[in-house]
């Protein structure tokens, strides 16, 4: 089974809106900064995902579980429900040596040249933990034995201990190692008791509630919607304003076609603009003058049509066990 982790919404929109965005804009590197950062994150928990799989015989397995205890959200990388337990697994992206200190409660990076302090992954994992536990309390469901554990998705990470080397060596491991800790969990509680867990019922009642929140990433990076460039997308060369040209569009720059590259502008519409379009916004924003071709290009999409406030949405998607 292969695990399919969606990218991340913030991930997306940052995606989406940098190349829209004039590179003299104020909060442009801050932006760039941080979509290089969630790009490393999402291939560092791929990577953990690619060790998990070996499981999927075992295990149910979920990527990026959201879930809101007291108004608020919580995260997991990764979540795994067998009929003995669960599992959440906290995946770190770190490269060079990392020392987690016991004693202070620290994790200290150092990457050859300087050393950085760093939020203690262990009390963020057991934060989790509890999270869960009030969460499955809250949907009735009591006294599920909940492990974590922390991966280093990169192999070359050191990984060091100052202080209580046994309390770290049982929840760190670098990803390739978590499936073997999680089987030898699955081992002792299979000895220790008989009693079994609705794993399935656990599991389809967090994909119900699994939701990620949005994020307004325009307000966070104080960028106005005129700031935003529309326009459709050069997929060979990342020239902003594709022409149609009969049923195809043509890069001015490289005159390379596409058949299909208004589908990623109008995903960075609904991204980052709005959850609905019309068809004067549609010609707007995919640089067409022509009402019908908007019109034939919005039923190719299988937008939802409503005629009483004449715009276009597009369809939901649900997501379940089965
Ligand atoms: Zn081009």
């Amino acid at each position: 089974m292969n695990i399919q982790r969606p990218k991340p919404i913030r991930l997306q929109k940052l995606e989406a809106i940098l190349p829209r965005i004039n590179p003299t804009h104020p909060k442009y590197a801050e932006m760039e900064k941080e979509l290089a950062q969630r790009i490393r994150g999402y291939i560092g928990e791929k990577q953990v995902d690619y060790h998990l799989e070996t499981l999927s015989h075992k295990a149910i397995i979920l990527p990026g579980v959201n879930l809101q205890n007291n108004g608020r959200n919580f995260e997991m990388d990764h979540f795994l429900a067998t009929p003995h337990a669960v599992y959440i697994i906290d995946t770190k992206n770190f490269v060079g040596t990392i020392t987690f200190d016991t004693v202070y409660k620290q994790l200290i990076r150092d990457d050859g040249e300087k050393e950085t302090g760093y939020r203690y992954p262990v009390t963020q994992v057991q934060t989790q933990k509890l999270k869960l536990q009030q969460w499955l309390h809250r949907h009735g469901l009591q006294d599920v034995p909940i492990h974590c554990f922390i991966a280093v998705s990169e192999p070359s990470t050191i990984i060091k201990v100052k202080g209580d080397d046994s309390s770290i060596k049982n929840i760190v491991a670098h990803g390739e190692y978590i499936p073997h800790m999680i089987l030898e969990k699955e081992r002792q509680l299979q000895h220790s008791s008989q009693r079994f867990i609705p794993h399935k019922k656990l599991t389809q009642l967090i994909i119900n509630h699994n939701k990620e929140p949005d994020v307004d990433i325009l307000n966070r990076f104080d960028i106005k919607s005129q700031d935003i460039r529309p326009g459709v997308r050069c997929p060979h060369c990342d020239w902003l304003g594709m022409e149609r040209i009969f049923n195809n569009w043509q890069c001015p720059k490289c005159k390379v076609t596409s058949q299909y590259a208004h589908k990623a502008a109008l995903r960075d519409f609904f991204l980052l603009i709005q959850p609905w379009i019309t068809n004067k916004i549609g010609r707007y924003w995919l640089g067409v003058s022509s009402k019908s071709v908007i019109t034939r290009l919005f039923k190719q999409e299988k937008f939802i049509y409503n005629s009483n406030r004449q715009i276009w949405t597009q369809q939901r998607r649900g997501g379940s066990l089965c």
